[in-house]
């Protein structure tokens, strides 16, 4: 005899609320339940992926089937953003440990590629040495600046 679903009508689960049972049942028996998004879209999701339980290894339903994909591609933005955000953290560092040693404009400058970018601007300092072993600006698209003979490298 399969035992009755425990009642989750109202339950929480990320975006996800439970809001009615469905007729169908996993092939291990377990119910599935209908939960709407917090966009409107309504999934249909067995109930042992509606946990609260994230410590564990387990693949849990937290949203309906469009916002999951939006947040994986979110997800990515966001280590990218990480990532970004460290080589800045890192550029200002070395920029300050030259200061004096450089001059004054360099430390003006955006501090990476995408920073550029952003100001649209075409040149930067990260404050790293390039594989020649020049001390200073690049380039976007360009890379060293002092490889390309337009400016002379710091000590
Ligand atoms: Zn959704
Ligand atoms: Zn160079």
């Amino acid at each position: 005899m399969p035992s009755r679903p425990r009642n989750r009508i109202g339950e929480v689960y990320g975006q996800l609320t439970v809001v009615r049972p469905s007729e169908r049942r996993s092939r291990g028996g377990n119910a599935y339940w209908w939960c709407r998004c917090s966009c409107g879209c309504e999934r249909e999701v067995p109930s042992d992926k509606l946990s609260h339980n994230t410590t564990r290894r387990k693949a849990t339903v937290t949203a309906c089937e469009s916002c999951s994909r939006e947040r994986q591609v979110e997800g990515v933005c966001a280590k990218n953003d990480r990532e970004e955000l460290e080589r800045r953290r890192a550029a200002q560092q070395n920029r300050l440990d030259l200061k004096g040693s450089i001059p004054d404009a360099w430390l003006k400058l955006p501090l990476t590629d995408a920073h550029a970018r952003e100001l649209g601007a075409v040149k930067f300092f990260r404050g790293t040495r390039c594989l020649r072993g020049h001390l200073a600006p690049y380039r976007i698209n360009g890379g060293c600046m002092a490889c390309a003979g337009q400016i002379p490298s710091a000590e």
